[in-house]
């Protein structure tokens, strides 16, 4: 082919693309939520195709917030504490856990961050397994998760076992298999790998991990809010993940942590606060670990930081779980599609994999120009994020992601390109 018609192939596929996308965000039962969140009409905001570091805010929330201000926080002052905030950790978590894990009552709770959470989910899962000394960890995983696992290895002299996916898929039920054994006290897995996407297999894996005594921790930072999760059918062990990703809590929202029912009492975590402890307002004067999942805090929860997830949960109970995931497949395999018509003449790859399956609710597109194009599309308003060395990763936020925004972002990707 010359480089003039492959150019004018590369033309008529834009035009079939891009009626596709108005035929998509036509037919899509899902489409009426989008204008439920600010910004979504910002014309200086051609593409926001980051949901899954950050969510976008709610109309709603704006007013929870406010209200919040002038109706609670003012007028109630420290009596709110007994009036609602003291039950919010474990009121919302029962929330999350409804909405989106697949958990029972008393399982979840809200506090702290991500990190933190992991320190406190790790130590004390380690802690309850006497005379085992290895974790098994993903070398994969997000660097939060490793550093803060390397940094307990250290203290309490464990051996981490690190297994290496394929950069482009993720971790397997085989590679578990190879390393867990008598001595494996944890493994410690993402559901879904924050650069590929790749969605591992939770329930063999776990059951893999009981098989050998092990207990399991998945970081489901990736999964909340966009894939159904049924922690409980699966028999997890300890789940964490946050809230400022797709279930749009806002920057630095606190993070959520469960804890399988049956396992509560036999976990004691590390940073044993009053606010965990069995009555906090006695003051004792020694630590008593609370009952029940409360047991897993630490210090004063941020309120203020719990208003905006509720919303969300609020909008995915409503429109289903099910349908937020089916469209989020469509919307990465249409992602797949334009990058494969349109990008990948121009040397791009996918990262990710291509069985929707096995796949998030993001794609990762690898080309060694990306660092700085993506420079330039957020000048254009084309925000996607960077992941090294050379991914272009397109997060989907099913609720408040058009087809045509996914259009509109990869056109422009073509043309910084
Ligand atoms: C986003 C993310 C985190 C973030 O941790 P913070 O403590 O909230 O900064 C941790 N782990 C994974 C897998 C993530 O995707």
């Amino acid at each position: 082919m010359t480089e003039l018609n492959r150019l004018k192939t590369i033309g008529d596929d834009a035009a079939d693309l891009a009626d596709r996308a108005a035929a998509l965000d036509s037919s899509d039962p899902l489409a009426g939520f989008r204008n439920q969140f600010i910004g979504s009409g910002d014309p200086t905001i051609t593409a926001y195709l980051d949901g899954n570091s950050l969510g976008r805010p709610l109309l709603v929330t704006r007013d929870r917030i406010s209200s919040f201000v002038d109706q609670i926080w003012a007028k109630r002052l420290i009596r709110a504490w007994d009036e609602g905030w003291m039950d919010d950790p474990v009121r919302i978590g029962d929330q999350i856990g409804r909405v989106v894990l697949g958990a029972a009552p008393g399982q979840t709770v809200v506090g702290d961050s991500t990190s933190v959470m992991l320190y406190k989910w790790i130590r004390a899962a380690v802690a309850s397994q006497p005379g085992r000394d290895e974790i098994v960890v993903d070398i994969g995983n997000f660097p939060t998760d490793r550093f803060v696992v390397e940094g307990i290895a250290a203290e309490l002299r464990m051996r981490l076992r690190w297994l290496e996916a394929d950069r482009r898929s993720g971790i397997t039920v085989d590679q578990v298999s190879a390393v867990i054994g008598s001595r494996t006290a944890l493994i410690l897995l993402s559901d879904v790998a924050y650069r590929s996407g790749y969605l591992a297999d939770v329930p063999a894996i776990t059951e893999l991990a009981h098989d050998h005594e092990s207990l399991v921790l998945w970081d489901v930072c990736h999964s909340a809010g966009v894939i159904p999760l049924r922690l409980d059918d699966w028999q997890v062990d300890l789940a964490v993940g946050c809230t400022y990703k797709y279930l749009n809590g806002g920057p630095g929202s606190p993070a959520f942590g469960y804890v399988r029912a049956d396992l509560q009492h036999r976990l004691r975590q590390p940073i044993q606060g009053w606010m965990g402890s069995a009555e906090p307002f006695t003051m004792a004067a020694h630590y008593v670990p609370s009952d029940g999942i409360r047991r897993f805090l630490s210090g004063t929860p941020s309120i203020i930081g719990m208003l905006a997830m509720q919303d969300m949960l609020a909008l995915i109970e409503q429109a289903g779980l099910e349908a937020i995931r089916a469209k989020s497949v469509a919307l990465t395999q249409y992602a797949i599609e334009i990058s494969d018509q349109l990008l990948a003449p121009l040397g791009v790859e996918i990262g990710s994999p291509r069985d929707p399956a096995v796949r998030g609710s993001h794609v990762t597109l690898e080309h060694p120009e990306f660092r700085v194009a993506t420079a330039r599309l957020w000048e254009c308003g084309v925000i996607p994020d960077f992941r090294p060395p050379d991914g272009l990763r397109i997060g989907l936020s099913p609720l408040s992601t058009s087809f045509g925004e996914v259009y509109q972002g990869l056109a422009a990707v073509r043309d910084v390109l």
